[in-house]
């Protein structure tokens, strides 16, 4: 993907000129970057970086001289409209190295000074044209020890810093989990990491857009030091032990690696990231890679789409940050009854007072992202329209406050008491900028007119001058009788009178100084004239580098304070967020869940929160579920293809996820005991590309089922061991039953829908396995599907009936219906043989034995005895004798 200059030694050795020497002296520093070199105007690319960036942006490849025989190739873009290019190219996965000139040319004394200022990657960058409004950017970084792993994540638009470490088994499975809880855009990692490369490249397999950089194992140091002198600790740092964290050091290598990463890419103090939040990764429900895409959480698993999500059901947030944080909170879900119950009773508290909640949500929609606004404060990059968002915002924070004053909820409550009015942020703002500020600082027109009489004054000035000079034109024309004579300017010679050739015997000689003609005109100035316009330009240029720096000392003194902005937009993310759960309760009829630690889920009438929505009211048909930790543990789920099995345990997991985030959910009622891992197995997923069969995904994930669920975990199988021969696929699935349902193995919750209709006599018997069913009715050759889940097993398939209305040839459906009775009939033959084959299994052997008769019987009703010679009849026999060995 990136191409390095070639740079040889005899080049950097002076025989190119000075400045490309510069340039290949500083490429060489920055080796894997695009180097955006500024001359003048331009950002100008040499070399290689020139070939890529013209193939890549479409640009024209120019050449320039460069002290070599040939000239090197080139390719630039104009300084204002850098950041276009930029984001496309670090869209398209390259990094870029922003070299400025350092100080003004005029004043350079030779080669003017550059230097590096910035680098920007996939997961640094700050343009809010790179950065989606409602999902966070982060960047992780990985340190790989032995077996263990230390895990940073940043996202360095809102300053959020956090990190982990896993250093129990499968380590690299949840590993891969934990970055899949942040789906980052970068991934940082140390040179030992770089070196697995079965583990790299299973990462850039599963995380396919993911930009991947390295750097050294000094950065990864081990040492608080370097983080405490910045950042402050979520815990006391001697809490960070062992007990909390797990043995070993690797978080806070992790934590060091990114943070040198990020602060030698920005090169600029970045105070708003001023905390850093060590967890412990069982704090969250557990939600493996393939569960959180199997479940469609955030985005679709076909197109990665939001619409068609649980985030695109229950996204009713008012603000960017509330819609951040609500995907956090579906990507994290809590474990703590406590914790989840607060967040209940204070959605229940909003559902119930909908004058409070409304108040809020109209108040809310005027709060612009107060969190990504501290961020490009402090980091120097805010303009004015961004301190006029952020006051706007501000000026409603009172009236928030004052709404959610009587609420009995303890977190609302809580919200409520941290709020900070942030009044004298506002007063800043309020009193120096003003209400319409232009995008750029450097223009001036920022300043409210009393803040600074300096300002002012110099802003008179040079209005005044305007004034003047608008009326020169006439008291010239006066005094001179030249009727058409004009005032205009021009860069080169600024303000100029214009006389046409007709008139130019009136010219006054002793005042008017001539400067140039043209082929109607000549073009005069005057002393005074030049006056007005030293003092009017004067005045203009020394306004706007006043109002620049009034600006920029305005913004420092606002980022002194970005660590109580940074609170209070974490306190109103949080009310939006909360808000939303109480709306989207309203809207779509949820009800509060009630959640404890009993092991028991029991929903009554619950519905698909997704499926729902897409078919409109009332056309879904609600189920009920009972699972617990007893006589209930494994549902065995049988029922045609088409009957809404997927859908009854994909809504069943979603249900208790929701539960567990917070949110009310779809049903009449639900009591959740908290599960602490949700499992999917579901359907063949796209890993096909990855170039591993279907069934070896599939029989990856099963095993990884079966070596992390626990008896509080909540598990989904959707068919499994279809990837396989029949015999095959039906005794795994029945031992992988076996094995989930015993207690001492496992124990987990567990759905398992199947084809496999033998495995209904696993109710009687495994202890825990409950057979359902879902109701299918027939009307005359068709089906009726009623979606209903009925206690109960069932050996139909409707295969057939599946196929047809599915469009399938009229002439392939009715000849399968030929087949399948004929293969019925031929069970019906051997009817005593297949009871058997089951009898034998419920006592846990599969007899393979028994399958291979019913296969040779089949091949004895296929014979024809009118057409059958003895000499066939002999071969027939030694077939079948040979299938018997
Ligand atoms: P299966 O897993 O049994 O093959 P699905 O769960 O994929 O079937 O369901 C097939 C379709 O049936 C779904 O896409 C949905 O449109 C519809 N469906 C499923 N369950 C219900 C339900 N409870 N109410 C209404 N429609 C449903």
């Amino acid at each position: 993907m990136k191409e390095e200059t070639k740079v040889t030694e005899k080049e950097i050795a002076g025989e190119v000129s000075p400045m490309m020497k510069k340039y290949l002296e500083t490429k060489q520093e920055y080796k894997d970057c695009i180097l955006f070199y500024r001359l003048g105007d331009f950002y100008e690319m040499f070399f290689d970086d020139a070939i890529t960036v013209s193939r890549e942006l479409e640009l024209t490849l120019t050449g320039k001289y460069c002290g070599l025989e040939e000239r090197a190739p080139m390719c630039g873009v104009p300084f204002h409209a850098a950041d276009i290019y930029i984001s496309k190219l670090v869209s398209k996965g390259y990094k870029i190295a922003v070299c400025e000139q350092l100080e003004d040319p005029k004043n350079a004394k030779g080669l003017v000074k550059r230097g590096v200022i910035r680098i920007i990657t996939p997961g640094t960058v700050m343009e809010s044209n790179l950065l989606e409004e409602k999902k966070n950017n982060y960047i992780v970084s990985v340190y790989k020890n032995g077996t263990s792993f230390g895990l940073a994540s940043c996202d360095i638009s809102t300053g959020e810093f956090s990190a982990t470490q896993i250093v129990e088994d499968n380590n690299f499975e949840k590993l891969l989990d934990e970055i899949s809880r942040f789906n980052p855009s970068e991934l940082v990692i140390n040179p030992f990491f770089e070196q697995s490369t079965e583990e790299i490249s299973k990462v850039k397999k599963c995380f396919p857009n993911v930009f991947i950089s390295q750097i050294n194992d000094d950065k990864f140091s081990d040492k608080y030091e370097n983080l405490t002198s910045k950042l402050e600790l979520n815990i006391p740092r001697d809490q960070i032990n062992d007990e909390y964290m797990g043995k070993g050091r690797f978080a806070i290598s992790a934590a060091n690696g990114l943070f040198a990463y990020i602060l030698e890419t920005q090169k600029t103090k970045l105070d708003y990231i001023n905390k850093i939040n060590f967890y412990n990764i069982t704090k969250y429900m557990s939600l493996d890679m393939t569960a959180r895409r199997n479940l469609e959480l955030t985005e679709r698993m076909r197109d990665k789409a939001k619409k068609g999500s649980l985030l695109w059901v229950i996204d009713k947030t008012s603000t960017s940050m509330g819609g951040r944080l609500l995907r956090k909170w579906i990507n994290n879900p809590l474990l703590d009854v406590e914790k989840i119950n607060e967040r209940l009773d204070a959605v229940d508290y909003l559902k119930n007072n909908i004058m409070v909640k409304g108040s809020i949500i109209d108040e809310l929609k005027k709060v612009y992202d107060i969190e990504r606004l501290a961020a490009k404060i402090s980091y120097g990059s805010a303009n004015g329209k961004d301190l006029i968002s952020l006051k706007n915002s501000l000026e409603r924070l009172p009236n928030i406050k004052e709404i959610i004053k009587e609420s009995d909820s303890g977190l609302i409550k809580e919200i409520h008491d941290n709020i900070d009015l942030l009044e004298d942020i506002y007063e800043i703002i309020d009193k120096s900028i003003v209400d319409e500020p232009p995008m750029t600082i450097k223009e001036g027109g920022l300043i409210k007119k009393g803040y600074n009489p300096e300002i002012d004054k110099l802003i008179d000035a040079s209005t005044e001058g305007k004034n003047w000079l608008v009326n020169i034109e006439n008291s010239e024309r006066e005094k001179t009788g030249i009727k058409n004579l004009k005032l205009g300017y021009n860069k080169v010679f600024g303000y100029y009178i214009e006389v046409t050739k007709s008139f130019l015997k009136n010219v006054p000689k002793d005042r008017y100084i001539r400067k140039q003609t043209t082929t109607n005109s000549e073009r005069y100035i005057t002393d005074e004239l030049k006056e007005m316009e030293n003092k009017i330009l004067g005045a203009n240029e020394r306004a706007i580098n006043m109002e620049y720096e009034e600006f920029c000392k305005i913004r420092e003194s606002i980022e002194k304070k970005v660590i109580r902005i940074q609170k209070t937009a974490e306190l109103v993310s949080k009310l939006d967020v909360l808000c939303c759960l109480a709306q989207v309760a309203e809207d779509m009829n949820y009800s509060k869940p009630e959640v404890d630690s009993s092991g028991i889920i029991e929903i009554k009438d619950g519905r698909h929160p997704v499926i729902e929505k897409m078919l409109g009211s009332g056309e879904f048909v609600p189920n009920d579920t009972t699972l617990n930790e007893e006589e209930a543990r494994l549902e065995i789920i049988t029922g045609p293809n088409m009957a809404g099995k997927s859908t009854y345990m994909r809504q069943v997991a979603l249900i208790t996820l929701l539960a567990q985030m917070g949110s009310f959910v779809p049903a009449t009622s639900a009591r959740i005991g908290v599960v602490d891992k949700i499992f999917t197995r579901v359907g063949a997923s796209d890993d096909l590309s990855m170039g591993e069969s279907t069934f070896m995904v599939e029989m990856t994930e099963v095993a990884n089922i079966l070596r992390n669920a626990t008896n509080k975990s909540l598990i989904i199988l959707d068919e499994i061991g279809r990837g396989t021969s029949t015999y095959d696929g039906l005794s795994i699935a029945w031992a992988v039953a076996e094995y989930i349902c015993d207690k001492k193995k496992c124990g987990a919750k567990t759905l398992f829908a199947t084809h496999y209709h033998e495995l209904i006599q696993l109710e009687d018997k495994l202890e825990g396995v409950k057979n359902y069913s879902v109701v299918v009715k027939e009307k005359g050759e068709d089906i009726i599907f009623l979606r209903k889940i009925v206690e109960g097993g069932t050996d139909e398939s409707y295969g057939v009936h599946v196929a047809k209305i599915a469009g399938v040839p009229k002439s392939v459906t009715t000849r399968a219906n030929q087949i399948l009775s004929s293969i019925e009939r031929k069970n019906i033959l051997n009817g005593k043989t297949i009871e058997k084959a089951n009898k034998n299994m419920i006592s846990g052997q599969l007899d393979m034995g028994n399958y291979k008769l019913a296969e040779i019987a089949t091949e004895i009703d296929k014979i024809d005895l009118n057409s059958l010679t003895p000499i066939d009849a002999l071969n027939i026999l030694v077939k079948i004798k040979e299938k018997m060995k």
